[in-house]
């Protein structure tokens, strides 16, 4: 993870180290404008079997990590890697190949699938294009596939707008599936899904986890949608990881402040304690958010501006990666520094 914590393991399906992404900066008049900086730093690995929970709000990077595995995002330093093979830059070459190991699914399948094609079309063109499948062969392919996300043959003709939500988001997985990858960035996937259905997807990709193998890039501005299935989480704010660790104990014992801020946003069925839960929060949200100048800023930590813990240290180094009782570690000040791993 960020701060040099672990090394990479041949088990992993995905890596980055130390990455940074960078968007062109909007262009005014006498102006270009610089680079803005999303994603800062990020080292993260996800092993075969392995789901990783990415999780942080709205403009955290999240997604940039995500897209900068399949080469869809500038990347401005550091390397990804895919199955052992480490990419500083890539070639078209490269990307095309990384595109075959790793698939992204995205929150809204709709506007990835093309309404023009039926679902045995959407899918049975990746195996033409990818594997060369055709006629019988390439049928056969589809149906597997279309068994294996809970879709019947009654659903092969139909195009996506005869589709609900959650039957959109399975074509999606069985597209992604067709490519036999070792890894699945599933961005937001099951947010704009109702609880149940949600609840259905998640259970599916567990269970293709199960049969396959594969790692999950499991990316999610809300909480409670990660923690069932993810092994590790790791929390980013301002385009840099500020805690990971193993899921359970980053949810009964958050260590970093933004962490515990982010889970007491989080609904629970105990009213007294989700009052005192919102009352701190708001308490947090008080101060004066000055994320996207911390995004830019190489000093202190990214949080200060929000964290009612700040000291006058937060403003001038960045906080070191400290070791959390019961695994992974938080970049913070408040912990003891004599511990530091970094
Ligand atoms: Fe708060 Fe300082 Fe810790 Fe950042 S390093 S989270 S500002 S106490």
């Amino acid at each position: 993870m960020s701060g040099g914590l672990g090394l990479p393991n041949p088990a992993d399906v995905v890596a980055t180290e130390d990455l940074s992404v960078a968007y062109e900066g909007q262009r005014r008049l006498l102006s270009t404008g610089s680079p803005r900086p999303a994603v800062r730093g990020v080292s993260l690995r996800c092993a075969r079997g392995e789901t990783l929970g990415i999780v942080g709000e709205s403009g955290a990077g999240k997604s940039s990590v995500g897209r900068a595995l399949l080469g869809l995002v500038p990347v401005t330093g550091g390397a990804v890697t895919v199955e052992g093979r480490r990419f500083t830059s890539m070639s078209s070459g490269d990307r095309k190949w990384i595109r075959r190991r790793v698939q992204i699914v995205y929150q809204d399948p709709y506007s990835s699938l093309n309404p023009s094609m039926v679902a045995a079309d959407i899918v049975g063109e990746v195996l033409r294009v990818n594997f060369g499948l055709k006629g019988n062969e390439r049928r056969s392919r589809v149906r597997e596939l279309f068994e294996q996300v809970g879709l019947s043959s009654y659903h092969l003709e139909r195009y996506p707008y005869e589709f609900s939500g959650g039957q959109r988001q399975r074509i999606a997985i069985a597209r992604a599936l067709a490519l036999e990858p070792s890894a699945i960035v599933c961005d937001e996937a099951v947010s704009a899904l109702d609880v149940s259905t949600q609840a259905q997807i998640i259970n599916l990709l567990e269970h293709l986890q199960d049969a396959i193998g594969v790692g999950y890039l499991m990316i999610a501005h809300d909480l409670a949608v990660v923690r069932h299935m993810s092994h590790r989480i790791a929390v980013m704010f301002a385009g840099r990881i500020v805690e990971e660790g193993p899921a359970e104990r980053v949810y009964s014992q958050p260590a970093h402040p933004y962490t515990q801020e982010l889970l007491a946003a989080v609904p629970i069925p105990d009213p007294v304690e989700q009052r005192r839960r919102r009352a701190a929060r708001r308490k947090l949200l008080g101060t004066a958010a000055t994320e996207s100048a911390a995004i830019g800023s190489e000093q202190g930590c990214p949080f200060r501006g929000r964290c009612p813990y700040a000291m006058e240290v937060c403003s001038i180094e960045p906080p070191p990666w400290v070791a959390v009782d019961g695994g992974g570690a938080s970049a913070c000040h408040l912990d003891d520094r004599t511990a530091a791993l970094s």
